[in-house]
């Protein structure tokens, strides 16, 4: 929050915030025939499939901002909801933003939110095209809602992978969840409990992964080039366990995944060692990589092995044989969801 420079919302009101934090957005697809300004947004997509993605994020439960900036928020919650889009083989085109926030926010906080927001939406050719703003009693909830287009061809469900298909990651996992560690460490630093500095030197890697995921449109772009279109694809939001569960169950199959073929980075490595952490458990189960995890046809092993980012871990088995992580020892061990569930009882 910043303390210097606050400008109370009530001087803008609802509408006054909405038009001050829009203002200038220029729409980059076609497809947006209308945004901000009327009852609804219009939009027009012929001979298109259309994608929906909806995503709520709780200050509290998904967010901390002791040590979360709010611009850094902005971005992450748009990359979350464009990854998902990427995730269905689709390309995003627009986005409403929802929020809602205590007295403790003032206008120069939503700017840094937008000014993340806008920076991923930039990126990735989204345009925003609507939303709303209203109070909350406590501390600040953001609902973003992500469209997207695919040919009617090419979307990509959880549910198509089968028997000898390829399982492929791309980038690498665990970082995101190091470094909600290693923020979680040095929190009492951010709350001045203590007097030095936090120590992120040489961690840098895990920060960025943590505040500011990118989703992998890179990979859908050179998987179009390539004429591959997987058999089944998600991005890993929850840990590469559970989503290879959600792919498994909902294609009637089973898997085989080798733990000496999980991408890790060095600076993960080094982390989990120093958290005395088993760094394979942190991979499979840390989620908030938005990495994405695919299955493609035998036949494209030779086009997908010589993707840059991408690591084929694994095969997809009949169903009877289960999920399972096939050890660096050779032992199989069944895979286990222990990915985050806000409703699940601990
Ligand atoms: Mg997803």
């Amino acid at each position: 929050m910043q303390e210097t420079n606050r400008t109370e919302i009530s001087t803008l009101g609802e509408f006054g915030l909405i038009k001050h934090l829009t203002q200038g957005i220029e729409f980059k697809n076609s497809s947006t025939k209308y945004g901000v300004g009327d009852d609804a947004a219009v939009l027009e997509y012929p001979d298109k499939q259309v994608l929906v993605t909806t995503d709520l994020l709780m200050e509290g439960v998904h967010f901390d901002l002791t040590y979360v900036p709010l611009k850094h928020l902005g971005y992450k919650a748009a990359i979350v909801n464009i990854s998902d889009i990427y995730a269905m083989n689709g390309t995003p085109r627009q986005m409403t933003v929802s929020i809602a926030l205590s007295k403790r926010f003032c206008i120069e906080d939503m700017e840094e939110f937008y000014a993340g927001l806008r920076l991923a939406c930039n990126l990735h050719n989204v345009d925003i095209v609507g939303g709303d703003t209203t109070s909350s009693l406590t501390g600040l909830a953001i609902s973003i809602t992500c469209i997207g287009e695919a040919d009617k061809d090419k979307v990509v469900y959880r549910n198509g992978a089968k028997e000898t298909d390829l399982i492929c990651v791309t980038g690498d996992l665990g970082a995101a969840y190091m470094g909600l560690q290693l923020l979680e460490r040095e929190k009492t630093v951010f709350k001045g409990e203590k007097d030095a500095q936090p120590d992120f030197a040489g961690k840098e890697y895990l920060l960025e992964r943590q505040l500011k995921p990118e989703a992998r449109g890179d990979i859908i772009q050179k998987l179009s080039e390539l004429n591959i279109k997987p058999t089944a694809m998600m991005d890993i939001s929850d840990g590469l366990s559970s989503e290879l569960m959600h792919i498994c169950t909902q294609s009637n199959a089973g898997c085989r995944v080798y733990e000496e073929h999980i991408p890790i980075d060095y600076q993960t490595a080094v982390m989990a060692e120093e958290f005395n952490m088993n760094l394979t458990t942190c991979a499979m189960n840390g989620g908030e990589d938005y990495e994405l995890l695919f299955t493609v046809p035998i036949a494209d092993h030779e086009k997908v092995s010589a993707m840059e980012g991408v690591k084929l871990i694994g095969h997809i088995t009949k169903p009877e044989l289960g999920c399972a992580l096939i050890t660096r020892d050779g032992q199989e061990f069944e895979l286990k969801a222990q990915g985050w569930n806000p409703l699940k009882e601990k």
